[in-house]
């Protein structure tokens, strides 16, 4: 049984965020939730409505948040549709600014010669020009965050700023290819579309296995995923879109070395297996597996 992640706690508190990220005390170390500026916690008035917060991170996974806090961020924050670019916060290190910039620069260099429906549908064409103007157009500044803790390498936390999205120091230990690095970070930008209700994740069953009947697990933690918001019910969400480009990548791009290709191709089917609604597995299976 499957459902979207619903608040937990929250009823208990009224939540006055200061949105701006560069305000307020931030906190050091892994796990409980993101950093934050700081929060003022009032004793909870006669039926409150019910507000947005900080959602407990377990760590296992990518960060994730409720659809309280995407519609709460929603009202607060106007979704940009125009491209206007995006900025570093002051304090992203230099390392981090550089990777960032690398990975970046590989995706806007990137040339197809096809795509296939969904990514159409999504992304356009698989080109290097469109996926930089798709960035910018959802992104307008990159910053730092502990993401939760834990392995996290990037997150949109929208109730701080839905077109906002953080780094972690993992960002440059990360022990995994350049183009899974953008995969994820392309997720995190899908998150950050309030119109869409950031694209919330689904939460994986209970038990949640493999085709052998082994346990499915975070290809970046090796944390176990049964019963995390961790997984996707639409191909257009934040795994499945992220799935889609990654797949396409390495059915159609014409200058990308042949490791890139099979690394985008094995990272995709990876996170294809967080697909838990039989229907949109069915819509994937014949966009990129036919
Ligand atoms: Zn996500």
């Amino acid at each position: 049984m499957t459902r979207i992640v619903l608040p937990c706690l929250l009823a208990l508190f009224a939540f006055a965020v200061n949105a701006r990220a560069d305000e307020g005390a931030f906190f050091d170390g892994a796990g409980g939730g993101p950093e934050m500026p700081a929060l003022k916690f009032e004793a909870a008035k006669a039926a409150p409505a019910p507000q947005a917060g900080p959602t407990k991170q377990s760590g296992a996974d990518l960060y994730y948040f409720t659809p309280a806090e995407a519609k709460e961020a929603a009202k607060r924050f106007k979704f940009r549709p125009k491209s206007v670019g995006w900025v570093f916060d002051d304090n992203v290190p230099q390392n981090i600014k550089d990777q960032m910039l690398n990975d970046l620069a590989f995706m806007a260099g990137i040339q197809g010669n096809g795509a296939t429906p969904l990514h159409s549908e999504i992304f356009g064409k698989v080109d290097g020009a469109g996926y930089k103007n798709w960035f910018e157009s959802r992104v307008t500044g990159i910053g730092m965050n502990s993401c939760g803790g834990g392995k996290a390498v990037a997150c949109v936390i929208p109730f701080m700023d839905p077109s906002k999205m953080w780094l972690t120091q993992n960002f440059v230990k990360f022990s995994h290819p350049q183009v899974s690095r953008m995969m994820v970070v392309y997720h995190e930008a899908r998150h950050t579309e309030s119109q869409n209700g950031n694209w919330g994740h689904a939460t994986c069953p209970t038990p949640f296995l493999d085709k052998d009947g082994n346990e499915m697990k975070s290809i970046w933690t090796g944390a176990t995923l049964a019963g995390e918001p961790a997984c996707d019910e639409t191909p257009m969400g934040s795994y499945g879109s992220s799935t889609i480009l990654l797949k396409n990548i390495s059915k159609f791009c014409t200058n990308c070395t042949d490791k890139v290709k099979m690394d985008a191709g094995l990272y995709a089917d990876d996170q294809f297996g967080r697909i838990i609604d039989e229907g949109a597995k069915q819509q994937m299976i014949n966009d990129l597996y036919k």
